[in-house]
C-alpha cells in the first residue's frame, strides 16, 4: 500500500507522541518517590503564622503623597457640594435645588435634567467614567451597581449620557437584598430614589473613578428596605415637633435639625497575621486565643504615641476621607493594644451617617494599602475592650442654637431644660427599643457578656444637672414669677458652659456631656440610622406629648411658663429612675437596676423584641416612621441576620477544631511520645519521664473534649435548623449552639498554652495585638 508524503508525517508524529508518554510512563513509575518529594516540602513549609510574621518583620511604613500640605486645599474637592453646584448650575437651578433640599419636596423634571447634566459636566472632567446610586440595604453594607456615562447612539456614533430619571431613580435588580418578605420574587422590584440631602461624591479608586449618588431604597410597593429611608421619615417628623415646642419660646424658629458626630472606634492587625486566621477572616473576631501575658492592664496604649505605620495609614485616611468631605479632625490610641479612634466633626445627622459608612469602606480600602486589616467588629479579642461607635446627638435650631446647650438667662435654660428633660423622659419610656435598636451579633459581646457594661440603658447627667434636676422636683414653683428676676420661676443656676467641666462617665450608655447626648452603646460596626432613627422618633413622639400636655394646663388658664414648668417637673418625676450616676459597670448596679424595674436583655433575639412590642408599632406608625409591616419584616431580617451569623461562627469553631487544632496538638504529642520511647529505651525510670507523660495526657483529654463538643454543636445546629419560626431559631442558635462557644475555646486555650509554639498555626493573641 503506498502512503502519501502527509499520511507519513502524521504517522510520524503520532510515534513521537507515544514516545513521549513512554517516556513519562517511566516517571509515573516513580511515582511514590515523587509523592514523597512534595509531602516533604509541604512538610517543611512553615504554617502561615510563621511566614506572616516574617512578612511583618519585613514591613515598611508606605508613604503617602498629598497634594497639598494642607488639607482644607482638598477639602470635598471630591464632592459635588453647593460651591460646584453654584458653578454649574444656573442660578435659578441652583435656588430651585436649595428650596427643594430645605422643603424635602420632590423634584421637578426639567430641574433634574439640568442637575444631571451639571454633576455629569463636572464629574467627567475630573475623570468619572462610571455613576451609581448609592444605598444601603439592610445587609449592613453599602450597595453600588455601576454604569458607563457611555452610549452609543443609533447612528453608530456614541457619547457620554447621564439623564435625569437615572439620577432621581433606578431600579436594581434587588431581588436578592433581605427584605424580611415583604417582596415576594415575582415582584422582586425595588427602586433606588436620589436623596439630595446628601451630596453625589466620587468615589476613587486605582484604575477607575465613579460617580456615587446616595439615594433611599424602597420596594415596588413603596416598603423601606434600607436604613436611610425611616431615618429621614423620622427626622422630617421631629423637625416638625421640634418646631412646635420651640415656637412656645422663640417664634423666629421655623426649622430644627438633628446634629450628629460619630466618634469611630476599630482594631488594625496586620494583613499577613489576619490572613492566618480563618476565624478574623470569616466573622471578624478571633474564636480561639489565649490571652496574651500583656494586654491592656498596664494602661499604656490609651493616648499613646502612634506607631509610624498606623501613623502613615490614618494620614492617607485622613487625606481621603477630606477629599471626600468628611470633616475627620481626631485620631488617637483607644485602651486596647492596637486599637485606635478616628472623630469627625459633627454634621446634620443623615450627611453624619453617609459620611461614616463611607468612612467605613475608606478605612478598609487604605488600611489594605498599608498591609493592614482593620476590625470593625464590637469585639474582635476576648480579654480586652471592644469597639463602639459612640453617637454624639444634639438638635440645632435654625437660628444657630443649640437646643442642648444651657442659656444665658433663665428663660433661655427653661427652653433648654425642656429639650433635656423630653430627651431623658423619651429614653425612660423607650428604653428597651433603644436596646434593641443597638442588638446584633457583635454587640453582645459588648453589652452584657463576660467583662463587658450591662446591656441596661440608663442616663448619665453628671452632678452639676442632676441636682438641677433634684431641685427642680423638689421646690415650689413661683407662679408669681417676674421675667427679670434671677430666680424666676425658681429654676436653679445652670452654668453656661458646661462642655468642659462636666464630668464624664465612661461606663454609662446614654450620657450628657455639656451640650449633647452621647448614646455610647452603638457597636462599631453598626449603621447608626438603626439608633438614629429610634431616638429621633422616641424624641418626636415625646415632644408631641410634651406640647399637647402644656396646651392642656394653658387651656385651663395657666401661665404658659408655669405650664411648661409644671409639665417638666412631672417628667422628672416621672422619668427619675432611668438617671444613673454611678459606676455602670458594677455588680450593684445590675442589682439597683432590677430594683427599678429596668430590663437588663443580655441578647439579641430577645432584645429585639422590642422592635414589634404593640407601644413600639404604635409609637412608629403614629409618627408614620414604619408602617407595620415594615416593622415586622424588618424584625424578621434582623433575626435571620443574627442566626446565619452565628451558624458561621459555629462552622468556623467545628472546622479549625477538626482540621486546624487537633492535627497541631496530635503532632506535638507525637514528638513527646518519641521523646519518651527514647527515655525508655536507654532504660530511664519512670520518674524521668513522668512530666511527658503529663502532658501527653492532657492533651489527649483536651482533644477528646473539643472533638466532643464540635460534633454536639454540630448535633444542637441541626435541631435548630429544622425550627421553621425565626425567632425560635434565633433563640437556639443563642441557647443551645452558642452555649459550646466557651467551653470549647477554654479547651483550645488550654491547648495552646500546652502545644509546642513552633507547632501552633494560628497567630497567638500576643501577635496580634502587639506587632505593628
Ligand atoms: P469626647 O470627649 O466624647 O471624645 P469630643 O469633643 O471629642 O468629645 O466630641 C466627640 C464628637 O462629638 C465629635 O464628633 C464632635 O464633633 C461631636 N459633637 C460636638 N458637639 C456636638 C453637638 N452639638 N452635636 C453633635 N455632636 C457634637
Ligand atoms: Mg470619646
Amino acid at each position: 500500500m503506498l502512503f502519501s508524503q502527509k499520511s507519513i508525517k502524521i504517522c510520524a508524529f503520532v510515534e513521537n507522541i507515544l514516545v513521549f508518554f513512554e517516556k513519562r510512563h517511566e516517571k509515573f513509575r516513580n511515582m511514590p518517590y515523587f509523592c514523597d518529594e512534595i509531602l516533604k516540602k509541604l512538610k517543611n513549609m512553615p504554617l502561615l503564622r510563621f511566614q506572616a510574621l516574617e512578612i511583618l518583620q519585613n514591613r515598611k511604613s508606605v508613604s503617602i503623597k498629598s497634594p497639598s500640605n494642607r488639607l482644607s486645599d482638598i477639602y470635598a474637592s471630591n464632592v459635588f457640594d453647593k460651591n460646584k453646584m453654584r458653578q454649574y448650575l444656573s442660578k435659578e437651578a441652583f435656588n430651585a435645588l436649595e428650596d427643594t433640599i430645605n422643603s424635602a419636596q420632590g423634584i421637578d423634571r426639567t430641574l433634574s435634567e439640568q442637575i444631571a447634566s451639571a454633576m455629569k459636566a463636572w464629574a467627567i472632567e475630573k475623570g468619572v467614567t462610571h455613576y451609581t446610586h448609592w444605598f444601603q440595604p439592610l445587609t449592613g453594607s453599602t450597595a453600588e451597581k455601576h454604569d458607563a456615562f457611555f452610549e452609543p447612539t443609533s447612528d453608530g456614533r456614541s457619547l457620554e449620557k447621564f439623564s435625569g430619571d437615572a439620577l432621581v431613580q433606578q431600579e436594581p435588580d434587588a431581588s436578592s437584598f433581605p427584605n424580611g418578605g415583604i417582596r415576594n420574587t415575582f415582584e422582586a422590584r425595588g427602586y433606588t430614589a436620589w436623596d439630595p440631602s446628601s451630596p453625589a461624591f466620587i468615589m476613587e479608586n486605582e484604575s477607575t473613578k465613579t460617580l456615587c449618588i446616595p439615594t433611599v431604597f424602597v420596594s415596588y410597593t413603596g416598603e423601606a428596605l434600607d436604613y436611610k429611608a425611616p431615618l429621614l421619615k423620622a427626622l422630617h417628623s421631629l423637625d416638625k415637633a421640634a418646631v412646635d415646642v420651640c415656637q412656645l419660646f422663640d417664634k423666629s424658629i421655623n426649622k430644627v435639625t438633628a446634629s450628629l458626630g460619630i466618634e469611630q472606634e476599630y482594631f488594625l492587625v496586620d494583613l499577613a497575621l489576619y490572613n492566618a486566621r480563618p476565624d478574623l477572616m470569616m466573622t471578624g473576631r478571633a474564636l480561639f486565643g489565649h490571652m496574651s501575658a500583656k494586654g491592656q492592664q498596664l494602661e499604656d496604649h490609651y493616648f499613646g504615641s502612634i506607631p509610624d505605620r498606623v501613623l502613615a495609614y490614618m494620614a492617607e485616611l485622613e487625606m481621603e476621607a477630606i477629599k471626600l468631605g468628611i470633616p475627620l479632625k481626631t485620631r488617637h490610641n483607644e485602651v486596647a493594644p492596637n486599637q485606635y479612634e478616628c472623630a469627625p466633626i459633627y454634621e446634620e445627622i443623615n450627611l453624619a451617617i453617609d459620611h461614616n459608612q463611607l468612612l467605613m469602606d475608606l478605612m478598609d480600602k487604605v488600611a489594605r494599602k498599608h498591609g493592614f486589616k482593620v476590625l470593625l467588629h464590637e469585639k474582635p479579642y476576648a480579654g480586652v475592650n471592644g469597639s463602639g461607635k459612640h453617637n454624639n446627638w444634639s438638635l440645632i435650631t435654625d437660628t444657630g442654637k443649640n437646643l442642648l446647650a444651657p442659656g444665658k438667662t433663665p428663660k433661655n435654660n427653661l427652653m433648654f431644660l425642656t429639650f433635656f428633660v423630653n430627651t431623658i423622659k423619651a429614653v425612660y419610656e423607650h428604653a428597651d427599643l433603644l436596646r434593641a435598636s443597638i442588638a446584633s451579633i457583635n454587640n453582645d459581646h459588648r453589652l452584657g457578656a463576660n467583662e463587658a457594661p450591662p446591656a441596661i440603658i440608663s442616663i448619665f447627667l453628671g452632678s452639676q444637672l442632676d441636682e438641677v434636676l433634684n431641685e427642680i422636683e423638689t421646690s415650689k414653683i413661683n407662679k408669681q414669677a417676674d421675667t427679670n428676676n434671677a430666680m424666676w420661676l425658681g429654676i436653679p443656676k445652670i452654668p453656661q458652659i458646661l462642655l468642659d467641666n462636666t464630668d464624664r462617665n465612661r461606663t454609662s450608655p446614654f450620657a450628657f456631656t455639656g451640650n449633647k447626648f452621647e448614646f455610647r452603646a452603638v457597636g462599631s460596626s453598626a449603621n447608626s440610622s438603626a439608633p438614629m432613627t429610634v431616638l429621633n422618633s422616641i424624641m418626636t413622639d415625646q415632644l408631641i406629648q410634651f406640647k399637647k400636655d402644656v396646651d392642656a394646663l394653658t387651656a385651663k388658664g395657666e401661665k404658659k411658663d408655669v405650664a411648661i414648668l409644671t409639665v417638666i417637673k412631672k417628667y422628672i418625676k416621672d422619668s427619675k429612675n432611668i438617671r444613673f450616676e454611678g459606676n455602670g459597670y458594677s455588680l450593684e448596679w445590675e442589682k439597683e437596676a432590677a430594683k427599678r424595674g429596668l430590663s437588663n436583655i443580655k441578647t439579641t433575639p430577645k432584645a429585639l423584641d422590642a422592635y414589634v412590642s404593640k407601644k413600639t408599632v404604635d409609637l412608629f406608625t403614629r409618627n408614620a416612621i414604619f408602617n407595620d409591616v415594615e416593622i415586622h419584616a424588618r424584625h424578621e431580617i434582623m433575626l435571620e441576620n443574627y442566626m446565619k451569623k452565628m451558624q458561621i461562627e459555629s462552622r468556623i469553631i467545628g472546622e479549625l477544631v477538626v482540621n486546624t487544632i487537633i492535627p497541631a496538638a496530635v503532632a506535638y504529642q507525637n514528638t513527646i511520645i518519641e521523646n519518651v520511647k527514647g527515655l525508655k529505651e536507654l532504660g530511664l525510670p519512670k520518674a524521668n519521664y513522668e512530666a511527658q507523660l503529663d502532658i501527653v495526657k492532657q492533651i489527649s483529654e483536651h482533644i477528646n473534649f473539643i472533638k466532643n463538643a464540635a460534633e454536639a454543636m454540630v448535633e444542637e445546629r441541626k435541631k435548630a435548623n429544622t425550627i421553621t419560626d425565626t425567632r425560635k431559631i434565633a433563640i437556639a442558635y443563642d441557647e443551645k449552639v452558642k452555649a459550646h462557644f466557651e467551653p470549647i475555646r477554654y479547651h483550645v486555650d488550654k491547648l495552646e498554652l500546652l502545644v509546642g509554639d513552633q507547632y501552633w498555626p494560628l497567630p497567638k493573641f500576643r501577635e496580634l495585638l502587639f506587632l505593628k
